[in-house]
């Protein structure tokens, strides 16, 4: 009776139900030893919101039905006096729910009365919706079993404590259980109030890998549950594992205790026209490992600044892996009047290696190479040729040459055609007319002028010569038209023929060349009675001729004669004189001789011509002989006579 009335609360905390309330609690936790979690009526009755309202408003909840357990428990524990109770289950959306959770009522914790629920059907309020659920206590039908009741009716109402409390539970959730509650530990944690926490092993993470160090860091307690090992490696190297070591619940570390691994690069690759040489200083295409790339002649390292590539920390080269791109010459420039052919691969053509090739159109010839070749300085291996229009050659070069063409000087085109002619004074050698042809070769040669000049005139040894101009000059014509010759002979010559020569057109001498002839004197013969010694056979110029006479005669006259050069001798010629005893004789003898006859007359004459020679000196004819015939002179001598 006594608990009865105290659980009897009436709505209003006094501190005598407070009392009462400790005293059952105490009364209800000897079975437990722990907090309570506790039951509560009201003493009147109300409607179903009423109830959850005083319940929610003095206690906890209204109460929720667990297990048969807890039925059974409430069954025996409340009065007998009350048989309907409401506790906290309604219809709501036409499904039974357990308004504390708002969770639909499991059909395992499902305690309804035999045909229940019934929503009304049986009972005298049949058609009346029947959603608030009322528990029988103590009564002789179904005790403690579920029954569905009109929400306004007025029943008991049946509230519940909880005995769990902030705090209680240090790591875990308070579970009310039937006057008790209990503490659901989380994870990593146990213990009465959840206050001890899981411990890994300490030794498994304290050491730090060979180049890598360990940094560890704690939430509970020193490397227990949910402590934290961040492992870091040395610059180039990398952890085999990035995630932390956790200590999980289950006193294991979350991984196995990472490595700390050498940093790789990719492989790099040789280039194409090229080589790679690497040095790896801790390992092949690892950190600090460097690759330096060269390129064959003629190709130039692209796709990379730098020709040298360093693996680095982050396991990245510092720039990408470089190329051999062959060099590329400038761009041709058009070849006017022409064509450049480089080839089929226009994409290459510019390149290190290629050859371009160069003709001309028709009537245009290539001044410059045929072809070039891109070398590996980038540049064109020979100067650009050029079209140049084909000519022939101006015919102006010769001297004294006249041309006319069809066309100007300086477009001699092939089929021009140009006549040929020379100045005054010069003649033409070769062709008259001359043709440019297709390949601007002239289709003769071209002609040349030869100043008219004059043979070499053949002058006898004797002969002396003096020209206008002189012969002796230097000139290329050495016989000029109109050159005059004079000659003259040497001292005791005589000029015979043509004084002068002019050399006339057409190249011809207007006379021969005289002849000089050397003078004569007359011939002498040894005197009477003497003799005669001459230094010339011929008496010519400068001969000499001595004389000398018999014994018994004696020289009269110059005993030395000279032949001058007017072909004279410069004496008489001497006579020799016998002593006057012969000269007696001489007359005697001519004395006694005969009558004179006409030869006798002759030599008397011949005689008288002597003494008149003697006398007065006279020109004589070179040729004359003085052993001419005596009739020459026959008249000369009738007329001397
Ligand atoms: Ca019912």
């Amino acid at each position: 009776m006594f608990r009865f009335e105290i659980l009897q609360a009436r709505g209003s905390k006094t501190s005598a139900s407070w009392i009462s309330l400790t005293f059952l609690c105490s009364m209800l936790c000897m079975w437990t030893s722990v907090d309570c979690w506790s039951y509560f009526y009201s003493n009147n009755t109300m409607n179903w919101q009423e109830a959850r309202d005083w319940c929610k408003e003095h206690y906890t909840d209204m109460v929720a039905i667990q297990n048969q357990e807890e039925i059974a428990h409430l069954n025996s524990w409340l009065p007998m006096k009350q048989y309907y109770y409401w506790i906290g289950i309604r219809k709501i959306n036409n499904i039974w729910t357990w308004v504390g959770t708002n969770k639909a009522l499991t059909k395992e914790a499902t305690n309804w009365a035999k045909g229940e629920p019934n929503n009304g059907r049986n009972g005298q309020s049949s058609g009346v919706k029947e959603d608030c659920v009322e528990m029988y206590i103590k009564r002789d039908q179904q005790p403690g079993k579920w029954n569905d009741e009109r929400c306004a009716k007025k029943k008991t109402a049946l509230c519940y404590a909880a005995a769990c409390k902030d705090g209680l539970c240090l790591h875990g959730n308070c579970v009310e259980t039937i006057n008790s509650h209990m503490c659901a530990c989380f994870e990593g944690f146990y213990g009465e109030k959840c206050e001890q926490v899981v411990k890994c092993n300490k030794e498994e993470v304290e050491t730090p890998p060979y180049k890598g160090s360990v940094n560890c860091t704690h939430k509970y307690g020193n490397f227990s549950y949910e402590s934290l090992c961040q492992y870091s490696c040395e610059k180039g190297y990398q952890l085999s594992n990035q995630r932390p070591l956790t200590c999980t619940a289950s006193k294991e570390w979350s991984e196995q205790r990472p490595t700390c691994e050498l940093v790789q690069c990719q492989k790099l690759s040789q280039p194409l026209r090229g080589s790679m040489k690497c040095s790896d200083p801790l390992g092949s295409s690892s950190y600090q490992s460097t690759c330096v790339f060269t390129c064959d002649e003629g190709f130039v390292l692209t796709g990379s600044p730098s020709n040298t590539l360093q693996c680095e920390a982050s396991g990245i080269w510092n720039s990408s892996q470089p190329s051999c791109d062959a060099v590329q010459c400038p761009t041709l420039q058009e070849l006017q009047n022409g064509v450049a052919s480089c080839g089929d691969d226009a994409g290459m053509r510019l390149s290190y290696g290629n050859t371009c090739s160069f003709s001309c159109a028709a009537g245009y010839r290539l001044v410059g190479p045929s072809s070039v070749t891109c070398t590996s300085a980038a540049e064109w291996s020979k100067k650009m040729p050029r079209c140049e229009a084909i000519t022939c050659q101006k015919p102006d070069g010769e001297a004294h040459l006249i041309t006319q063409c069809s066309q100007p000087l300086t477009d001699l085109r092939p089929n021009t055609n140009c006549s040929c002619s020379c100045e005054a004074g010069f003649e033409l050698h070769g062709a008259h007319a001359i043709t440019c042809s297709e390949d601007g070769q002239w289709s003769e040669a071209i002609p040349t002028c030869k100043a008219i000049e004059c043979p070499a005139p053949e002058i006898p040894t004797n002969v002396q010569i003096s020209c206008r101009p002189s012969l002796t000059s230097p000139t290329a014509t050495p016989h000029p038209l109109g050159m005059v010759c004079n000659f003259s002979c040497e001292e005791g010559h005589e000029l015979q023929g043509a004084h002068n020569m002019e050399c006339a057109n057409p190249g011809q001498w207007s006379s021969t060349p005289p002849t000089c002839t050397a003078v004569r004197c007359p011939l002498l013969e040894a005197p009477e009675n003497g003799h005669i010694n001459c230094s010339d056979r011929d008496p010519v110029y400068n001969s000499q001729c001595s004389f000398t006479c018999n014994q018994d005669y004696s020289l009269d006259g110059h005993e030395l004669l000279t032949c001058d050069h007017h072909g004279n001798w410069t004496e008489e010629k001497p006579t020799c004189q016998a002593a006057p005893s012969q000269i007696t004789a001489i007359a005697s003898g001519l004395a006694g001789g005969g009558a004179l006859s006409l030869s006798g007359l002759s030599v008397a004459v011949w005689i008288l011509k002597r003494l008149k020679k003697k006398a007065t000196k006279f020109e004589l004819n070179s040729n004359s002989d003085i052993e001419a015939p005596p009739q020459v002179y026959k008249n000369s001598i009738d007329s001397l006579i």
